[in-house]
């Protein structure tokens, strides 16, 4: 794969898309919310949680937390326990508060829709913005979350372990109109068919694109 093109990793690429979109023609993002906010909470919520446990908290907390006020001054303590099913809830309340209050007081309360205003809140990350981007915005960008750097490496499109070095290889040869819907395929593919540790290559509609097939 050393001595692959640029150019022939473009066309598997574009080729592994055109089928994940066959395979999963519903892939979204998976959690659930209905703002830029609210998707911003979820993300939070999300580190070391799975996408399910978060939808099962989220309804019941944005009925209470109403906007990105009440979280800025809500009291940080009762948040946590509020979350606390997801794990790492202390730090999550204080980052989702911390990042509402900055929310407030320097974005006038919109969700600011840069990469490097994202970065100055707390809690939000680089994979978090560019889900914020992607998915609230509609700013091309890439996530790579623990699906991403697996199932790139697998496929041969990149042989780095760093999110950031993936995301800048993904870019340069995945065309931008599908750099969003890429993470979500990216994801179903990983949570039923390449599944960490023991793919199922025999019934992966890849395989013939694969480096990594065993078939
Ligand atoms: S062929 Fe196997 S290793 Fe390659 S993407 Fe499919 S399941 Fe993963």
């Amino acid at each position: 794969m050393a001595r692959e093109s640029r150019q022939s990793k473009s066309e598997r690429m574009v080729a592994a898309i055109a089928q994940l979109r066959e395979d999963y023609p519903e892939a979204k993002c998976s959690l659930d919310y209905r703002d830029a906010h609210q998707l911003l909470v979820a993300t939070i919520l999300s580190a070391q949680c799975t996408d399910k446990r978060v939808n099962m908290v989220t309804p019941g907390l944005f009925k209470k937390y109403r906007s990105a006020v009440e979280f800025a001054y809500c009291n940080v303590n009762e948040l946590s326990e509020d979350i606390r099913s997801t794990g790492y809830h202390n730090q999550k309340a204080r980052s989702i508060k911390g990042a509402s209050l900055i929310i407030i007081d320097e974005f006038g309360g919109q969700v600011p829709q840069t990469m490097d205003q994202l970065l100055t809140l707390p809690g939000v990350g680089r994979k978090t913005a560019n889900c914020l981007l992607g998915t609230a915005f509609g700013v091309p960008a890439v996530v790579v979350d623990t699906h991403m750097i697996r199932i790139t490496n697998l496929l041969g499109f990149t042989n780095q372990r760093d999110p950031i070095k993936i995301e800048s290889e993904i870019m340069k040869i995945t065309p931008e109109s599908d750099w969003v819907i890429l993470t979500h395929l990216v994801i179903e593919h990983g949570r039923h068919v390449c599944i960490a540790r023991r793919p199922q290559c025999k019934n992966c509609s890849l395989s013939d694109l694969c480096p990594s097939s065993v078939v």
